[in-house]
Formats: C-alpha cells, sequence, structure tokens
C-alpha cells in the first residue's frame, strides 16, 4: 500500500500514521519529521529550509523533490509507504508520480482528514511533540502518561517553533491556498478517501480504518 496523507497543519495525520504504520506495516515519512531533524543537525538541506519553516511558508519544490527521491528509494519502502506532509504542492503531486513510474509503482490511495478551522489553531497551539522521536501529544485530546514526557522514550516534551497562533493561521492559509488544490489532480483516478477528522482520536481512527477498508468515496 503507497498512502498519501492529506490535510491542514493539526488535522491529525501524524496521529493516524501512527496507528495506519503499524496496521499496514508501512513506514510514516513525514516531511516535516525530516526536516526539522536537518535544521537540527545544521545540513545544507537544514540551513536552506529553516527560514520557510519559521514563517510557515513551504520550503521550495527542488528541495522537497530530492528529499522524496533518496527517501522512498530506501529498502524499508519496497513494501510500501505513507507520505505525511508530501506532496504539497501541484510540482511536487508530478514530481512524485514521474519517480514513481520510474520505479515501477504508483500511489493506491490519499486520505484526506477535514477539520474546522478554530479546532485546528487550538491542537497547533496546545501541541507538544517529542524532540526525539516525533509523535505528538496534547493535554486534553491525548495526554502523556507522565506529565510533559514522551510515553515511547521519556525525553522532555516540547512545544515546536511554529506551533504558535500567528504560524499557525499562516500554515492554514498556505494548506488552502497551495495544498489542498492538489486533491483534483488525484480525484479523477479515484484514489481519494475523505475522513471527517472532528472528534475523539479513537472516533477518527475508527472512521479512517472503515473509509481505507471500501472503495474511495467522498465523507
Ligand atoms: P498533523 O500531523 O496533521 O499536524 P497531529 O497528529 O500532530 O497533526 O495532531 C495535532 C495535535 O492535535 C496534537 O497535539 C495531537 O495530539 C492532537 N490531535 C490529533 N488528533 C486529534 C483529535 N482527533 N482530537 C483532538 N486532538 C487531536
Ligand atoms: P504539520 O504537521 O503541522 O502539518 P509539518 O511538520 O508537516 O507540519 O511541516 C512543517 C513545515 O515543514 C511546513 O510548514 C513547511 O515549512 C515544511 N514542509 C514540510 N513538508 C513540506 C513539503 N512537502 N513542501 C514544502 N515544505 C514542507
Amino acid at each position: 500500500m503507497n498512502l498519501l496523507l492529506f490535510g491542514p497543519p493539526g488535522s491529525g495525520k501524524g496521529t493516524q500514521a501512527q496507528f495506519l504504520s503499524v496496521e499496514y506495516r508501512i513506514p510514516q515519512i513525514s516531511t516535516g519529521d525530516i526536516l526539522r531533524d536537518d535544521v537540527k543537525r545544521a545540513t545544507p538541506l537544514g540551513r536552506q529550509a529553516e527560514v520557510f519553516m519559521k514563517r510557515g511558508d513551504l520550503v521550495p519544490d527542488e528541495l522537497m523533490v530530492e528529499m522524496i527521491r533518496e527517501r522512498i528509494r530506501r529498502a524499508d519502502c519496497s513494501g510500501g509507504f505513507m507520505l505525511d506532509g508530501f506532496p504539497r504542492t501541484v510540482p511536487q503531486a508530478e514530481a512524485l508520480d514521474q519517480m514513481l513510474d520510474s520505479i515501477g509503482q504508483r500511489i493506491d490511495r490519499l486520505l484526506s482528514l477535514h477539520v474546522d478551522a478554530e479546532e485546528l489553531v487550538t491542537r497547533l497551539t496546545e501541541r507538544w511533540t517529542c524532540p526525539s522521536c516525533s509523535l505528538t501529544y496534547h493535554p486534553a485530546s491525548n495526554p502523556p502518561r507522565d506529565d510533559q514526557r514522551c510515553d515511547a522514550d521519556g525525553a522532555g516534551l516540547i512545544r515546536r517553533e511554529d506551533d504558535n497562533a500567528e504560524t499557525a493561521r499562516r500554515r492554514a492559509q498556505v494548506y488552502f491556498e497551495r495544498t489542498y488544490p492538489i486533491l483534483d489532480f488525484y480525484r479523477p483516478r479515484g484514489l481519494v478517501v475523505e475522513v471527517d477528522g472532528n472528534g475523539p482520536i479513537q472516533e477518527v481512527r475508527n472512521r479512517v480504518k472503515v473509509a481505507l477498508q471500501g472503495e474511495p468515496r467522498a465523507a
């Protein structure tokens, strides 16, 4: 299964990806996580990406396409993969198609999560992230067992620099202007599965499970 995860920042892609990765036994490839790791290590990519990420803008397509090309060639993707945060522009989607064509693969499904705008801002400004493994938490809907520590590795949780109200709104705007239109690129192929991402995590998880079992359909 080659799966694309879509949805505005804070819609729960990373949270649902955790379940899906176990269920389908495919790696979750989060371009945001890869970029943040590069920023931390001050690699050439990280140094170029940082300024865009801080503003809530998209990192240029050429950099992102090269990153994904390298990532999906790795052995762990041979049985399928899940892309969380890529493609985010039509040129990225076109480049992904070409890349997959050249290795005899294709996208099987695109899961799009829909969440109310105000809920998105609340989720992002209250999100806690593990700086070590990137798992996310929320004080109300998904608290860690131990106050402020990651359940998986015990690292102290942090608030991402771009998870402030102003940048969160900017990221949502960028999503609706530049990323949302990609759905029309995939829709004619019948791959798009739309799911209501409002409500408790477990409920969304059940909806996602049912939606991915059936034929692609609108919510
Ligand atoms: P994304 O990867 O789409 O940016 P995350 O999965 O990181 O979103 O979720 C954003 C925040 O909202 C996190 O703090 C997460 O714990 C929380 N969250 C995820 N799904 C839900 C949900 N269904 N209801 C409430 N909070 C949620
Ligand atoms: P969220 O989980 O909140 O949606 P991400 O972690 O996916 O955010 O992305 C964080 C930032 O990394 C984005 O605001 C953007 O600057 C950059 N980024 C991630 N993926 C891409 C991409 N495919 N194209 C361009 N920029 C990207």
